[in-house]
């Protein structure tokens, strides 16, 4: 009944209308305007808040294959997101690329619409001229030994980041290594990871000596017996991340626990310090790490380090980023910018900044990586309800390949919406392009203008050998 009622429906408004119906089917990327807005972008050098590129020499995906030690198609995929969501065919050390994609070129079918298989698309596209949805055999080959090739010599990261995804710096998370304040690339900021300081209780939560603030006190000559005495050790890390050069911190403790943070008083978070966690009640854990992240907070104001909150996309359960807003609001003189818009969470996000738009920005780093369209939709409603000096983005990968497809989609997704809003009549073309420019470039380095003394493009290249 229905589908009748449509069909005489269509008849009824005849050819014309159906003409239009067809041309908006090819969508907002076939339209002048978005060609325009995209090229524009294009052209920005991008400042990229948040990524993951370990020292060249340990990128996390290399591989025994039968030529030797390398990068390969496996590698990149399975080092993507892509394999958060669909598994792919593990790499049999030494094996051959023929025995791993006889296989694996059966791993893309069930998951062809995701945003996490689709993102990596754009860079064999540019990068390699090929079409991986319609690859042949040979050409997956063919790709392979290109991108062995390619790592034989980290110019290739040099030239994709700075050169083809058009980025001018880059933060980087160092994960790896928290408190070790050290950069590899010279286009790169250093960020000053907090996550693991919550968990101070005990000397026996670090397993990685880079992480331990106990290792840090000790090279710095300072005690560890007290909650007071960490508070000073916490100053210090502050103290020693800033003239290393980091810019902000960054916390991803919405993959481990809540991020509902309660205002302890320090004598009951005081009553966790010392004791190891197989002698502690999880209220006891959680109390310390509240007090701890409260701490953080009031730091990040005193050392002028904006704080970078994983939100969203975690442990669903507690990333909400409403959870913040008692701490936010207790901490006016903070900067927070929440990550990857909150995802699923955007418009809780948008509504969050629209409250403190003088105190907390909104990072879509990741956002269009995990849902394009929600990305879409949240530039959108972004737009709308928050000043458009507010919102940043990142690409949020681990190789040069991941980085270029994570910001073209970034650039493709912000050039649509814009183009979206110029079509519209919601915005002119000149504004448009402007607030692109503040996305990708402008409000990073308002926010953070020690980032003017470093910029570099306009003198020219970076070589990998002008390491920092
Ligand atoms: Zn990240």
């Amino acid at each position: 009944m229905a589908q009748a009622l449509f069909i005489t429906w269509i008849w009824l408004l005849g050819p014309i209308t159906l003409a239009t119906t067809a041309q908006s089917f090819g969508g907002t990327r076939d339209t002048p305007i978005y060609k325009r807005v995209k090229a524009q972008l294009d052209s920005i050098p991008a400042i990229d808040t948040h990524d993951h590129l370990w020292p060249f020499e340990t990128l996390p995906g290399y591989v025994e294959t039968d030529r030797g030690h390398g990068m390969n198609l496996s590698s990149l995929w399975r080092n993507s997101y892509y394999a958060w969501i669909n598994p792919i065919t593990a790499w049999k050390p030494g094996g051959s690329f023929d025995e791993w994609w006889a296989k694996a070129r059966e791993d893309f079918r069930n998951a062809r619409g995701t945003s996490f298989y689709r993102y990596q698309l754009p860079a064999f596209e540019d990068l390699y001229g090929l079409d991986f949805e319609k690859i042949t055999d040979a050409q997956a080959r063919e790709l392979n030994d290109r991108i062995f090739q390619n790592y034989q010599d980290q110019k290739w990261l040099y030239h994709v980041v700075t050169e083809r995804a058009n980025i001018e710096l880059m933060f980087n998370d160092p994960y790896w290594a928290r408190l070790k304040f050290t950069t590899y690339y010279p286009f790169e900021v250093l960020v000053f990871n907090v996550t693991t300081l919550v968990r101070g209780f005990h000397s026996s939560e670090f397993s990685n000596p880079w992480d331990s603030p106990y290792r840090f006190a000790s090279e710095e000559g300072l005690e560890m017996k007290t909650i007071d005495d960490y508070l000073v050790v916490l100053d210090r890390l502050f103290q020693k991340a800033k003239a290393a050069g980091a810019a902000c911190l960054k916390t991803t403790l919405a993959y481990e626990r809540t991020l509902d943070f309660q205002n302890v008083p320090k004598e009951r978070a005081a009553k966790a310090f010392g004791r190891p966690r197989d002698q502690l009640k999880p209220e006891e854990r959680k109390e310390f790490e509240d007090f701890i992240m409260w701490r953080l907070a009031e730091l990040s104001a005193k050392h002028e380090l904006p704080f970078q909150v994983h939100t969203g996309q975690a442990r669903i359960q507690g990333s909400n980023p409403m959870l913040l807003v008692d701490l936010i609001e207790a901490n006016p003189k903070a900067k927070f910018i929440l990550f990857h818009g909150g995802f699923p969470w955007i418009g809780e996000t948008g509504v969050i900044v629209m409250r403190r738009p003088r105190q907390v920005w909104v990072d879509s780093v990741w956002l269009p990586t995990l849902s394009y369209t929600m990305a879409k939709r949240a530039f959108h409603e972004w737009l709308e309800v928050m000043p458009s000096d507010r919102i940043m983005w990142g690409a949020d990968c681990n190789h040069a390949e991941g980085i270029y497809g994570a910001t073209e989609f970034t650039r493709r997704c912000l050039a649509e919406v814009l183009a979206e809003k110029i079509d519209a009549g919601d915005l002119k073309e000149e504004h448009a392009l402007r607030i692109g420019n503040q996305i990708l470039r402008d409000n990073a380095l308002s926010l953070f203008p020690q980032l003017n003394d470093r910029l570099w493009k306009h003198k020219g290249k970076l070589e990998p050998s002008k390491k920092n």
